[in-house]
């Protein structure tokens, strides 16, 4: 029998369940697609001991921020490290963190916060070359699926001032306040004309009928007119303060998870149910701090 049933969750969406340990979930990973918990830590950067930690059965830990943050907060108020912590260090944390609920949630409660977005490497000059040395991919194989241009594809003329398609036309504005959920911008149309026997229409458009290709350019760093928390982050992160804070981060919390598998063997939980592998996972964590507190606590 296969483990994985879909059950019908709550809001009559099917749901992916194990029957084996019904509280874990489907994780991607550098070797596949495993069943199992997220082990999420919070570390702090003096001594890299571990100040929270917990799993999840869950392959989004974006969602998870706001039990982060406070767990973190509980601890160190229980520890008498600090009954206002977030008054006293600043939050460094990964793109799988970025998203607008997490950073409105970080500008309302006013940490002091530097979370990448995924796309924060790309605007960096030094990582201009990347990539250049990278070892070719074997095995590699192309998306199923039809790939259609998407709005990246279309680019503005400064000269002209007018969106160019990938087969060179330009395009007329077709609604100067288009809105799309909470994002407000321009939408263009193709030329009839243009589209009606172009070469890249295969590629363009996706209905046989449409008969000129629509797109929208959409301002994403606002959201209902005003600026996003996710545009606010961006901007804040792109300082030279932001850049060099964040670049700690990588030599703070990466070398905890080597430790923990690497030295303490931790590869894989050995457990099931999500209070046994959370167990699991704090005893790794306060063998580490142990060794941590062995090694730095009197200094
Ligand atoms: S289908 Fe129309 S919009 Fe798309 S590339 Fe061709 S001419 Fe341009």
């Amino acid at each position: 029998m296969d483990e994985n049933e879909d059950k019908i969750g709550t809001q009559g969406k099917p749901i992916k369940s194990n029957i084996i340990d019904n509280e874990s979930a489907k994780m991607s990973t550098g070797h596949g697609v495993i069943q199992g918990y997220n082990g999420i830590a919070a570390v702090d950067d003096k001594n890299q001991v571990v100040v929270w930690a917990e799993v999840f059965g869950d392959s989004n830990e974006s969602s998870h921020l706001p039990e982060i943050l406070e767990g973190v907060e509980k601890n160190c108020r229980e520890a008498e490290v600090s009954d206002a912590i977030y008054e006293e260090v600043v939050i460094t944390a990964d793109s799988g963190f970025h998203n607008e609920k997490n950073m409105k949630q970080i500008d309302a409660d006013g940490i002091t916060a530097f979370i990448a977005d995924n796309k924060f490497r790309k605007r960096d000059v030094r990582f201009k070359d990347a990539g250049r040395y990278k070892k070719k991919v074997v095995n590699w194989k192309p998306k199923k699926g039809k790939n259609y241009f998407t709005a990246d594809d279309f680019v503005f003329n400064e000269l002209t001032g007018k969106l160019i398609c990938p087969a060179g036309f330009p395009m007329w504005m077709k609604c100067k306040n288009f809105q799309a959920g909470k994002y407000k911008g321009i939408s263009y149309m193709g030329h009839i004309k243009n589209c009606k026997n172009c070469t890249l229409r295969s590629k363009c458009i996706r209905k046989k009928n449409t008969k000129a290709r629509q797109v929208a350019k959409l301002d994403l760093t606002k959201l209902e007119g005003k600026e996003s928390f996710t545009a606010k982050m961006i901007r804040r992160f792109d300082t030279s303060e932001g850049r060099s804070i964040y670049s700690k981060r990588m030599g703070t919390v990466e070398p905890v998870f080597g430790h923990l598998r690497g030295t303490l063997h931790l590869d894989r939980f050995t457990l099931r149910s999500k209070k046994k592998v959370n167990n699991q996972w704090l005893l790794y964590c306060i063998v580490h701090n142990i060794v941590k507190i062995q090694r730095y606590g009197t200094l």
